[in-house]
Formats: structure tokens, sequence, C-alpha cells
């Protein structure tokens, strides 16, 4: 079976400095992976290659058997790629509903579906994105990407700077993405919260991959050695 990502020994470079050495990951379809790996150790790089916001050099990217090399960045959210980037980057000062429309392509999701995932965002809807509380603004965020009717959900830090019960919040709303079958490739800092939801992880040392296995097999070992905890 061929995945929906495959990413096969990807190199990068910001200017004449090397920040993937090799990274090799897949993601099936319907499947959650986890991508993990210290500070520093090219999470984001990765994902801004995949996302086609910046090129790689060596290796390949393929997104539902297609090769990504020459497809520029706003095509890949044509493709079916939804980015949740870090830091959020809703438009601030669109609304809510601005932000949501701004991204709409045809499908399943809806504002209507959105707001219903994240009631919360309900009464909120003609408020600018820059009113609203960082859990909001990434709730807003992970709606405006499904917005794109993605059929790959990609999260990074997906709960970066939020209290326990936005965290959980978010958490559980992956959760129930995943029972409706979409393929996600989340970061974040919580080992626990990952591994619950995700099927596989992928460890990132140094800009390359090196361990991927099952959830199950992350051994307290391999996170001390690898992610120094
Ligand atoms: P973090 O958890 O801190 O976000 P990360 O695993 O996502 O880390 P990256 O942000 O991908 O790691 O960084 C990988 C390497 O690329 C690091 O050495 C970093 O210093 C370097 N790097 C990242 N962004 C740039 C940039 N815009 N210009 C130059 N080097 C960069």
């Amino acid at each position: 079976m061929t995945a929906l990502l495959e990413v096969d020994g990807v190199t990068a470079f910001y200017g004449s400095s090397q920040a993937l050495f090799g990274v090799d990951l897949a993601v099936g379809e319907g499947e959650v992976v986890a991508l993990m790996g210290r500070n520093g150790m090219g999470k984001t790089t990765t994902i801004r290659t995949i996302c086609r916001m910046m090129p790689h050099r060596d290796g390949s990217i393929a997104f539902a058997g297609r090769d990504l090399a020459r497809l520029l960045s706003h095509r890949a959210a044509w493709l079916g790629l939804g980015l949740v980037p870090e830091g959020r980057r809703c438009f601030p000062t669109l609304t809510v509903r601005e932000n949501l429309t701004a991204a709409a392509r045809a499908g399943h999701w809806s504002e209507e579906r959105v707001i219903a995932l994240f009631p919360q965002l309900a009464g909120r809807r003609h408020q600018k994105a820059n009113t609203l509380s960082g859990g909001e603004q990434q709730m807003l965020a992970i709606g405006r990407a499904l917005m794109t009717n993605p059929r790959l959900l990609i999260l990074d830090e997906a709960t970066e700077g939020l209290g326990p019960l936005v965290r959980r919040e978010i958490w559980s709303v992956i959760a129930q993405l995943k029972d409706a079958g979409l393929s996600i490739l989340v970061v974040d800092k919580s080992i626990a919260a990952l591994t619950a939801v995700a099927e596989r992880c992928v460890i990132l040392e140094k800009g390359a991959t090196c361990w991927s296995g099952l959830s199950a097999e992350l051994t307290p070992e391999l996170t001390q050695r690898y992610l120094g905890v």
C-alpha cells in the first residue's frame, strides 16, 4: 500500500546552512503520525518542505501519489494539504467568519461544521481574530485548515502556549477528526498526548529521522535518548 504522504531522504537548506540531512516519514490514509524531536531538530523545517513553503534539495516528497518537487505553496492547499502553522497565524484583522470563509474550498467542512466542532467560536463569529484568546485562535486556525477540506491535516505545535483545559479540548478534537478518518501529522511537546492519539511516531535528531515506529514501541529509554525527558 502506498502512503498518502511519503517523505524520503529529504535534505533542505536555509541559504548555505543545511537544516535537514535525510528526513524519512510516511503517513497512511486515515493514520495519525506524531513528528517528534527536541528543539531545533527540524520538525518545522520538515513541515515547511512538505507544504512547499521552502524547497527540498535531495530526496523526494510525494503526496497522494504526486511528486511535490515543483509544486508551488498555494497549490499545496489545492492538493489537500491543510496546515495549522506554529504560532497560529490567523488573519488578525479579519473576523472569525472571514478567516474561515477566506480558506473555504468545496467539501464536507463548512462554517457550521467548524462551529459545531468548536462551540466556543459560535458567539465570536463577528469578532476579529486578534481579539480572541490564544485557545480560540488555535481553534480558529484548525477550523481554517479544515475549511480547505484537506486530505492531510498538519498541526505544528498543536497546543503550544495553551492552558490545560484548552489543550484537553484540542486533543479531544484531534481524536474526533481521527475517528472521522482524517489523516493527520502532528507536532507537539506533550509526548503523552501525542502517543495517546498517534499510531506511529517519527523522531528527528539533527535534521534526520533517527527512529520511527509504533507509539506503543516508544520506550522510556528511547524518549530519554532522543527527546531528553
Ligand atoms: P522547534 O521545536 O524549536 O520549533 P524544530 O524541530 O521545529 O524546532 P526547526 O525550526 O525546523 O526545528 O529548525 C531546524 C534547524 O534549522 C535549526 O538549526 C534552526 O536553527 C534552523 N532554522 C530554522 N529556521 C531558520 C531560518 N529561518 N533561517 C535559518 N535557519 C533556520
